[in-house]
């Protein structure tokens, strides 16, 4: 028998094991496989040749085809997949279904083809024209090819037929004929850079000494941590070191949240790296995925790759840096489905088996990764003004406490507030109003029992969309036209809440010239939406940009005078033992939008508590009085970086079942690790599409043996699964 271990797209077990008949090649490691599985047949990527013997009870089938005459996944991919699946808790299954794009493992991926036509090489033109001296429509062909193509070469047919003012009919009797050939040829879906290329922007001085501690903190670090406040000029530090990189022919992994990976951004790496940026977006569909995979795989030439979270997968060779900018984001977390991983940690992983630098970049850093530069684990190097001198944002806190008592709001704008931006409108300049979007959606509540009217299968309000007349569901989906009396009692309905379409109302009735745009997810739903939207008021083509956590992300607008926060203390009542970290941050990077080129910004905070710790370490830029106040408190409750958390989720169609699931799973993990496992909660949303659930939290001393603890987990939530069937479990390491 020649055995082969195959990892196959699912969430069961590790691998199969099956055998390669003498009529086929063996497979090496990365390879893909036709397998039957079942009564199917399932593509899957060869993981090892199996040299230990395999229990006589199982029945061994034969591999149906090697689909690969080398590797598509490396050795070392293959190392990050079993890395994510030991540490993240799930099956190599489910990281190979996370990290190749669909394509790759459907097989479903069909180059884009174009049609091309030439003279065949028989003919020259001018015997072809006497062979069709009475085809007049068939001779205008022919003068249109031999004007676009007079060598020959093959041109787009659709080009010809376009130009030549003839129909297909024509152009295909001319194949018939022999005298033209049709040629397919596959196409990039890529859309290459064709503008020109400069090399990067002078550095100030106080970039220049940044880049140059950096490299020398490299030397005794693989990792080390840029902090520089908002608009202190990162991206350009970045540019510099990436082209260090690419000149000494080493390619660079650069991540990005999301949402900040915006044409801002793109534009200004291709103005300097041309055709060696490749961008990895979320918005590529499975074909562009797949040719970007094979493009990396066939062309080593050193190459900035810019993506995303599942960036990280892509297959790259020799690797000199890795940056992961404004690392502190939470989308770089990926929630669902497993692998739950951390694209930061894994990037730290990566660059320690590529021997690449490491740079973490942020105005805000997490306080683990403080941690780490404080602990000297990781280099820290910080920017502390910005860029050309600009100062930074001066915060005012409006006290709503006060301007409520006084009467002296309209609707959801404190006097004050209205003042300034009457004034800054008046000068010209632009304003952006931040809103939050946690806690505020806008529904309806029964003014006589209190119910508001809830979502059929989950358990949580329904979100009011007034434009669209509906209430719906954030959490499945489901949604319903508006009632208009309470569907409990009958009782009269109200608006409560406010989100950012009722601010959009206020600001019309109390700026009636200005003009507004509305940024929330409502709003950003197209392909496009986002990026237009930014486009717009950066070329300043109206006055108000309303938005939540979507308008903090590194962008640049040159007239923004002002940035208000509508309500602070939303951010800060969250039952989480990281709101006031993400409040800090996100306060911080929304008043970062302000001021630019020449003038100092301004911030007004309007918030019923003035008097916060967080609220008064934004006002003074104090990053350190929040990291030392958050860090006693991490280590007096026990949360990270001095504990690893991991929560386990216990899910059942049935309430019993989840319920009883749930306490079962909590006394038996209490026999093996004791306090370090929470009791049995109730989480705020309990049922989503009608399925009940459970939490529990583990947290494990940074010190103790992670692995062996995680091996003791991973006991008891099988047995829980085998004995209450149809028991969800789902595990999440490091949870955000
Ligand atoms: P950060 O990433 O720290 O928020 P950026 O790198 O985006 O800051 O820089 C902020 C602004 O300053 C941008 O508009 C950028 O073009 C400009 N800038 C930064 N460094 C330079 C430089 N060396 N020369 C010219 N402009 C710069
Ligand atoms: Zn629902």
């Amino acid at each position: 028998m020649r055995l082969i271990d195959v990892i196959l797209p699912l969430a069961i077990r590790d691998s199969y094991t099956y055998n390669v008949p003498e009529s086929l090649m063996y497979p090496q490691p990365g390879m893909r496989v036709l397998v039957p599985l079942g009564r199917k047949q399932l593509t899957g990527i060869v993981l090892s040749s199996r040299t230990t013997p395999v229990p006589a009870t199982i029945q061994i089938r034969d591999i149906i085809a090697v689909l690969d005459d080398r590797p598509i996944v490396s050795p070392l991919q293959l190392r990050l997949w079993q890395w994510m699946s030991r540490y993240y808790l799930c099956s190599l299954g489910e990281v190979l279904a996370a990290a190749l794009p669909a394509g790759i493992i459907d097989d479903d991926y069909k180059a884009r083809t174009e049609q091309y036509i030439r003279l065949t090489p028989i003919y020259t033109y001018a015997r072809a024209k006497e062979a069709l001296s009475r085809a007049p429509k068939q001779i205008a062909v022919l003068d249109c090819l031999s004007a676009l193509s007079p060598d020959g070469k093959p041109v787009e047919r659709r080009l010809v037929i376009e130009q030549s003012g003839q129909s297909t009919a024509v152009v295909r009797a001319l194949e018939e004929r022999g005298i033209i050939e049709k040629i397919s040829q596959s196409v990039s879906r890529l859309t290459p850079y064709t503008g020109e290329t400069h090399p990067p922007l002078p550095l100030s001085e106080a970039q220049s000494r940044a880049v140059q501690l950096i490299l020398s903190e490299w030397q005794s670090h693989e990792v080390v941590l840029l902090h520089g406040v908002t608009s202190s000029g990162k991206t350009e530090v970045y540019i510099h070191l990436i082209q260090q990189q690419l000149t000494a022919g080493q390619s660079v992994l650069y991540l990005v949240p999301e949402i900040a990976l915006t044409t801002q951004l793109t534009d200004r790496l291709h103005r300097v790296f041309g055709n060696d940026l490749v961008v990895y977006h979320s918005r590529l569909n499975t074909n562009e995925r797949v040719e970007i995979y094979h493009r990396l795989l066939e062309n080593n030439s050193p190459k900035l790759i810019i993506g995303v979270r599942s960036a990280v997968f892509l297959p790259m060779t020799s690797v000199g840096l890795i940056i992961v900018d404004e690392e502190h984001e939470t989308s770089y977390k990926q929630q669902d489905p497993a692998p739950r991983y951390h694209a930061r940690s894994v990037a730290v992983m990566l660059g320690h088996w590529l021997h690449a630098k490491v740079l973490l970049g942020t105005a805000t850093p997490s306080i683990e990764t403080y941690y780490n530069a404080q602990s000297g684990k990781y280099g820290l190097v910080s920017l502390t003004t910005r860029y050309a001198g600009i100062a930074l944002p001066a915060i005012r806190l409006i006290d709503l406490q006060q301007q409520y008592h006084r009467k002296e709001m309209y609707g959801h704008f404190s006097d004050p507030l209205v003042d300034k931006i009457r004034e800054v409108l008046s000068r010209g300049k632009q304003v952006i109003l931040f809103q939050n979007r946690r806690g505020y959606a806008p529904m309806l509540q029964c003014s006589q029992c209190g119910h508001p009217p809830r979502c059929v299968q989950c358990d949580v309000p329904l979100t009011l969309h007034k434009k669209e007349n509906e209430l719906r569901c954030h959490w499945c989906g489901y949604s319903h036209p508006i009632f208009t009396l309470c569907p409990d009692c009958g009782g009269e309905l109200k608006v409560r809440g406010f989100g950012t379409e009722r601010l959009e109302d206020e600001v019309a009735n109390l700026f009636p010239e200005a003009k507004v745009l509305r940024m929330d997810l409502d709003t950003t739903r197209s392909k496009t939406a986002y990026q237009d939207i930014i486009n717009r008021f950066s070329r300043h083509e109206c006055d108000i940009l309303i938005g939540t956590q979507m308008v903090t992300k590194g962008l640049h607008f040159d007239d923004v005078a002002l940035v208000a926060v509508l309500n602070a203390d939303q951010l800060l009542n969250q039952p989480d033992f990281r709101a006031y970290e993400r409040a800090f941050q996100m306060l911080s990077q929304v008043a970062g939008r302000a001021g630019r080129k020449g003038q100092q910004g301004e911030v007004f905070i309007q918030t019923f508590d003035i008097h916060h710790p967080v609220l008064q370490q934004v006002i003074a830029h104090d990053y350190m009085s929040l990291y030392h106040t958050q860090l006693e408190e991490r280590k007096a409750f026990l949360f990270p970086p001095f504990h690893r958390m991991t929560d386990i989720t216990v899910k059942h169609k049935n309430y019993a079942t989840a319920v009883q699931a749930a306490i079962a799973l909590q006394q038996r993990l209490k026999q093996v690790f004791g306090a370090r496992i929470s009791g049995v909660i109730v989480p705020s949303v309990a049922r989503v599409q009608n399925t009940h659930i459970r939490l529990l939290r583990l947290r494990i001393e940074a010190s103790a043996n992670i692995a062996e603890a995680k091996r003791l987990l991973m006991e008891q939530t099988d047995y829980i699964r085998s004995v209450y069937k149809g028991t969800q479990i789902l595990i999440d390491v490091d949870p955000q």
